[in-house]
C-alpha cells in the first residue's frame, strides 16, 4: 500500500482557556490520499478549523504527528512549513480573507511573490487564473467592490497561482447565498477533477455531500473531537475521475523543500522584486493613512531639521568665531596695573615701568615685548582734525601686534607718508601706515597713531610709567606657563602683585569652548527630539501592526516567511523615516533661509557630511525603532491573526 498523502497520527490539540486546557482534538488519526475530496463534518465549535490548520501548517499539535508525504512535520523549521503553504497548500476562507488595499490581480499574485516568481510571470498567471474563474473584467476591483461570491472566487484564484496541490476550504460557502454556495461546490469539485487533492469543513450536510469522503467530528463531553464517522459518499459520481487525478499528479509530486534549481539561479534578481513588492505595499499603507503617517513623520522632521541646522548654525558661528580669533592677532600676554578689569584704583599704580618689559625681555620663552602708552588726543592734519587713540609703543610693537606695513593711504586720499600731523600741539611725521585689520574688539576705521612710548611718556605725559605692556610668547609655548613665568618675574620685580594679565590664547580657548558647549548643547537637545521622533514611528508602527493583524495572518496563511514579514514593517519605517529626513533637511533649509534674513552677522553653514549623517540617521532610526514593531509583526501567531476581523 502506498503512503497516504497527509497522515495526522494521535493528534491533540488543547488550547489554555485561563487556568483551564480546553482539549479540542483527541488524538486524532487521519489519511487522506492524493486526489480525495474530503468533506470534515461538524458542529460549530467541535474543532473543524482546528483540525483544518493543522492539516495546512498554520497551527501545529500538541501531541502526535502529522506526516506530508511521509515527511513528518514537526521536524520541519519555519521557513519549510512557509514553503508547504506557499507551494503546497491553497487555503480558502469562510470570510475570504483578501487584502482590502490590493485588487484581485493583487491578491491573486501574493502567494506568487512569496514563490519568488518574477512580476510578468505573476500577472500573467494571477490573470489567466481569475479570467478562467469568471472574473476577467473584475481585475482591477478592489475586494469591497466585489460581490461575497466573487471575492470568494478570487481567494480560489489565490489558492491556486502556485499549484494548490492541496486545496484546505474552511466552510467556504459559509458566508455565500445557496446560489454562491453552489457554484462554489462545483467548482471545487472541477478542481478535484483536475487533480487537486480538496479538504472541506462545513456545518452543512448538504455541502458535505459533494465529498466522496465525509468525515465526522462530533462535538460533545466526551466525544468531542473525535471522528466518528468516516464514510464513502459513493452517490456522487457525477466529476469523478479520481484515476485520471491521480496519474496526473504522480508527474508533480509535492515539493516540501522550496529551493529549486530555477529558483536558485534567478533568486538575486527575484529578491529585489519583493523588496520592490514591500516598497510598492508601504507605499499603499502610506497613502491610505496620509495624516496618520504625516503625523508619524512630523517627529522625525522636526528631529532632522534641529539637527541640521543646528550643525549648520554651529558650522556659521565657528566660522565667525574663527575669524574673529584670527583677527585677534598673534598669541599675546597683556600685563596692566591693577587687580583686574574695571579696578578703578588702578589708575593710580604707577609701578609697570618700560624696565619691566626689557626684564621679560629677558625670559626665554619670550618673542617680543612692547610698553604701551595710551592717550586719546586731537589729531590735526592740515585743515582736518580727528579724535584718535594715540599709542606710544615699544620697537617691537608691531612684531607683537602682528601688524604689517604697507604703503597707503591715511586720513583720505593721498600719501601719508612722510606729512606732518599734530598730535594736540605735538607735530610727527608720518613715517610708515599699517595694513588694516578686523577685528571684534576695534573696528579698522578707527584711527590710531603709533610714537615710541619715549616720546609719548616725554612729550605728552611727562610720566615714567606705562600703561601696559604686551608679550608675544614663542610660538611652541604653552601660553599658560608662559603666562606663570611673566606674573613670577614681575612679582619679584615690584615685590608685590599690582598688575593683572590678560591671555589671548586663554579667551580664544575660552571662546572655542564656550562655542562648542553650545554646540554641544543643542545637539543634545536635537538628538533628543530625534529619540522622541523614533519612539512616536515605533509606537505607531505597533499600532499599525495591531491594526494590520488580519493581514499579517493572510500572509502568513498563504506562506509568507517570517522575513518576508519582517521586511515588509522594516521598509515601512524605514520609509517613513527616510522620508521625514527628506522633509526635515528642506525645513532646515527653509529655518536657514528665514535665517539669512533675520540680520544675523553669520550664515548657516550646511555641509554635505552633515546632511548625508541626516539621512543616515533617519534610515537609522527607521531600522532601529522600526525593528520592535516587525519582529512582533513576524511572530504573529497566523491562527489568532486570522480570527481577528
Ligand atoms: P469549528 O471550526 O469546528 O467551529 P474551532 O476549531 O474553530 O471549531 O474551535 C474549536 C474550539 O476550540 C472552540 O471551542 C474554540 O473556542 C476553541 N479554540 C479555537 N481556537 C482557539 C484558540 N486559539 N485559543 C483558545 N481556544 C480556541
Ligand atoms: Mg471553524
Amino acid at each position: 500500500m502506498t503512503e497516504a498523502l497527509l497522515n495526522v497520527v494521535g493528534v491533540s490539540r488543547s488550547f489554555s482557556a485561563g487556568e483551564d486546557e480546553l482539549t479540542v482534538l483527541k488524538e486524532i488519526n487521519l489519511q487522506i490520499n492524493r486526489g480525495e475530496m474530503v468533506a470534515i463534518i461538524g458542529a460549530s465549535g467541535s474543532g473543524k478549523s482546528t483540525l483544518m490548520n493543522i492539516l495546512g501548517c498554520l497551527d501545529k499539535p500538541n501531541k502526535g504527528h502529522y506526516f506530508i508525504n511521509g515527511q513528518d512535520t514537526s521536524a520541519m523549521d519555519e521557513n519549510e512549513l512557509a514553503a508547504l503553504r506557499r507551494e503546497y497548500f491553497g487555503f480558502i476562507f469562510q470570510r475570504y480573507h483578501l487584502l482590502g488595499d490590493l485588487t484581485a490581480l493583487g491578491n491573486v499574485e501574493v502567494p506568487a511573490l512569496y514563490a519568488n516568481e518574477g512580476p510578468h510571470e505573476r500577472q500573467k498567471k494571477a490573470t489567466q487564473l481569475l479570467t478562467r474563474l469568471g472574473l476577467s473584467d473584475r481585475l482591477e476591483h478592489k475586494p469591497n467592490q466585489l460581490s461575497g461570491g466573487q471575492q470568494q472566487r478570487v481567494s480560489v484564484a489565490r489558492a491556486l497561482i502556485n499549484g494548490g496541490d492541496v486545496i484546505l476550504a474552511d466552510e467556504p460557502t459559509g458566508a455565500l447565498d445557496s446560489t454562491s454556495g453552489e457554484e462554489m461546490m462545483k467548482l471545487l469539485r472541477e478542481l478535484h477533477r483536475d487533480g487537486h487533492t480538496i479538504i472541506l469543513v462545513t456545518h452543512d450536510p448538504h455541502i458535505a455531500e459533494f465529498a466522496d469522503r465525509v468525515i465526522e467530528i462530533k462535538d460533545g463531553e466526551i466525544k468531542d473531537g473525535e471522528i466518528i464517522g468516516d464514510t464513502r459518499n459513493d452517490n456522487v459520481n457525477a466529476y469523478q475521475s479520481s484515476d485520471r487525478a491521480a496519474t496526473e499528479l504522480v508527474d508533480n509530486p509535492p515539493q516540501t523543500h522550496p529551493q529549486t534549481a530555477k529558483q536558485q539561479t534567478t533568486k538575486y534578481r527575484i529578491n529585489w522584486s519583493r523588496y520592490l513588492e514591500a516598497l510598492k505595499m508601504a507605499l499603499i499603507g502610506m497613502s491610505n493613512n496620509r495624516l496618520r503617517t504625516f503625523l508619524t513623520m512630523l517627529g522625525i522632521i522636526i528631529g532632522i531639521a534641529s539637527v541640521v541646522s543646528v550643525v549648520a548654525l554651529g558650522a556659521g558661528s565657528q566660522q565667525s568665531i574663527m575669524a574673529n580669533i584670527a583677527s585677534m592677532g598673534t598669541n599675546t600676554i597683556e600685563i596692566k596695573p591693577g587687580t583686574g578689569r574695571g579696578d578703578r584704583r588702578s589708575g593710580r599704580i604707577r609701578t609697570l615701568m618700560a624696565a619691566d618689559a626689557d626684564a621679560l625681555k629677558t625670559l626665554s620663552f619670550v618673542d617680543s615685548v612692547t610698553p604701551t602708552v595710551r592717550a586719546n588726543v586731537a589729531i590735526r592734519y592740515a585743515s582736518e582734525t580727528v579724535t584718535g587713540s594715540v599709542q606710544g609703543v615699544g620697537t617691537d610693537y608691531f612684531r607683537v601686534r602682528g601688524y604689517s606695513l604697507a604703503q597707503g593711504q591715511f586720513f583720505a586720499e593721498g600719501n601719508a607718508l612722510g606729512s606732518v600731523i599734530f598730535l594736540g600741539h605735538l607735530p610727527v611725521r608720518v613715517i610708515g601706515v599699517t595694513e588694516p585689520i578686523e577685528s571684534v574688539s576695534s573696528n579698522s576705521d578707527e584711527l590710531n597713531v603709533w610714537l615710541p612710548y619715549t616720546t609719548v611718556s616725554g612729550r605728552i605725559f611727562r610720566q615714567n610709567y606705562v600703561s601696559d605692556i604686551t608679550v608675544r610668547v614663542d610660538e611652541n609655548v604653552e601660553s599658560e606657563v608662559a603666562e606663570q613665568g611673566i606674573i613670577s618675574l614681575l612679582t619679584m620685580r615690584h615685590g608685590t602683585v599690582d598688575f593683572f594679565t590678560i591671555n589671548t590664547d586663554t579667551i580664544r580657548k575660552s571662546i572655542e569652548k564656550t562655542s562648542a558647549t553650545m554646540t554641544m548643547l543643542i545637539s543634545a537637545i536635537a538628538f533628543i527630539s530625534l529619540l522622541v521622533g523614533g519612539i512616536g514611528v515605533m509606537n505607531i508602527m505597533l499600532v499599525s501592526v495591531t491594526e494590520r493583524t488580519r493581514e499579517i495572518g493572510i500572509r502568513i496563511a498563504v506562506g509568507a516567511r517570517q522575513t518576508d514579514i519582517m521586511r515588509q514593517f522594516l521598509i515601512e519605517a524605514v520609509l517613513v523615516c527616510f522620508c521625514g529626513g527628506a522633509l526635515g533637511i528642506g525645513l532646515a533649509y527653509f529655518v536657514g533661509v528665514i535665517f539669512s534674513y533675520s540680520g544675523s552677522d553669520f550664515q548657516m553653514v550646511y555641509s554635505g557630511t552633515s546632511i548625508i549623517a541626516a539621512f543616515a540617521c533617519s534610515t537609522l532610526i527607521g531600522v532601529l525603532f522600526g525593528y520592535l514593531p516587525a519582529r512582533n509583526a513576524a511572530r504573529l501567531n497566523p491562527i489568532d491573526a486570522l480570527s481577528r476581523d
